[in-house]
């Protein structure tokens, strides 16, 4: 007989975004002419960079060449890309990091969502609230919980992120093993100082802990004291893995591409208490369960680090924010106190009040929609999430109907 994982049933529903689309079809049914305004978006809504674009032709053609064409490309990426992310990304930040330390991918939702995979199963983790989503449940179906109770699974220790710590959270108060960061963060778009990962960065060395570093929104960082990379704090090449995307980089969501940082001095222990180095572990893992990235995609990447690409991109991102920064000052001028969208695309709204009530508010009163931040973790209770990818005519429009709204 045939039996399923049986951790897969432990999986809460995530009614999230069936639930948004439930309440938005039926006030679309009830209002047939009101244009509706989506402010909930974790998409980019502009086309991808032209020097992408150009590359990505260019690869195309060679394609097409016998002489040119290329088939199965190395799983970990081609040297022409992993050298150029090396250099670009961390040396010049004066982070140590080699080109054989990064292994590109299709995505940092597989890279954040297959690591735990070479970890024991019964490490502790812990788990920021709120959080995105694919940190927790791809730890439920590995087995490293019991079933939930009250929205939380018992496995897990909860690392709130709240108004009281700046939603950058406090250091547990029992031990874990394996700790998911994320900065600047989904949902909340909080930034963490070089401080704040230095301080977590010690408690993995001195709890042979290990910390995933999520920099999927490190190109919204602009401020110049805030660290890019977790590698920028001196020890963290022994106790973090760091996970970076071309997703909202440079547009890159439906072309896919991102890679994951392994530093050779990353150790964690075996059954024997033997330290083991986890970049041939990685290896392993990747090469046996991935094929590579497409030539035509790796080119398109590698052209983001081009003179021109990186213009682009700067531009690209120049507008997400500024939107970012519109609605949070928008927001902040109707009395909510808020995070985020000041380097990252994303403001986190404390709503005071239940957050589908709010929710309901904007789409009823304005038709807007967010996204409640209930659904990235008990945290988000009275939050809302307002995401910066949109143009900027829909944001001036956005806003312009929630203070009548809310007036
Ligand atoms: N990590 C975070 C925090 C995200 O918000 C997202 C996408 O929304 C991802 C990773 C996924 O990125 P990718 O498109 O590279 O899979």
């Amino acid at each position: 007989m045939i039996r399923i994982n049986p951790h897969y049933q432990k999986l809460q529903a995530n009614y999230l975004f069936a639930d948004i689309a439930k309440r938005v079809g039926t006030f679309q049914q009830q209002h047939p002419d009101k244009h509706l305004i989506r402010l909930g978006i974790g998409d980019v809504t502009q086309p991808l960079p032209a020097a992408c674009i150009a590359a990505l032709h260019h690869a195309t053609d060679e394609m097409a060449n016998a002489a040119s064409f290329r088939g199965y490309g190395p799983e970990q990426g081609y040297d022409f890309l992993r050298k150029v992310i090396a250099a670009h990304d961390f040396r010049a930040r004066g982070a140590e990091v080699d080109a054989d330390e990064v292994f590109v991918s299709d995505g940092a939702k597989s890279d954040t969502g297959n690591i735990q995979e070479i970890f024991a199963a019964d490490v502790r983790v812990a788990i920021p609230d709120p959080v995105y989503p694919v940190y927790v449940d791809t730890n439920v179906m590995a087995g490293r919980t019991a079933a939930a109770a009250d929205g939380r699974y018992p496995g897990f220790v909860y690392l709130d992120s709240t108004a009281a710590n700046g939603y950058v959270p406090a250091l547990p108060s029992e031990p874990v093993d394996l700790i998911y960061l994320c900065f600047p963060n989904n949902p909340t778009g909080a930034t963490a100082t070089r401080e704040q990962l230095a301080a977590w960065v010690d408690y993995a060395r001195q709890n042979r802990a290990l910390i995933l570093f999520d920099a999927a929104y490190e190109a919204f960082i602009r401020d110049p004291d805030l660290p890019h990379s977790i590698y920028e704090i001196p020890g963290a090449r022994e106790v973090a893995i760091e996970f970076r995307s071309f997703s909202k980089t440079a547009g890159f969501t439906g072309l896919r591409c991102a890679y994951t940082v392994v530093p050779k001095e990353c150790m964690a222990w075996d059954a024997d208490g033997q330290r083991v180095p986890l970049h041939p572990l990685w290896m392993r893992r990747h090469t046996t369960k991935f094929n590579g990235v497409s030539y035509p995609v790796q080119r398109a990447a590698e052209a983001v680090y081009s003179t021109e690409g990186q213009q682009q991109v700067r531009a690209l991102i120049d507008d997400y924010l500024a939107n970012a920064r519109t609605i949070r000052s928008a927001f902040e001028s109707m009395g909510f106190a808020c995070t985020g969208g000041e380097n990252a695309p994303y403001v986190w709204i404390d709503t005071g009040r239940d957050a589908w009530e709010f929710f309901d508010l904007l789409l009823n009163r304005a038709g807007v929609v967010c996204t409640p931040g209930v659904g990235f973790g008990r945290c988000g209770q009275q939050h809302v999430r307002i995401s910066a990818f949109n143009s900027a005519e829909n944001v001036a429009n956005a806003l312009q109907r929630i203070r009548t709204a809310l007036q």
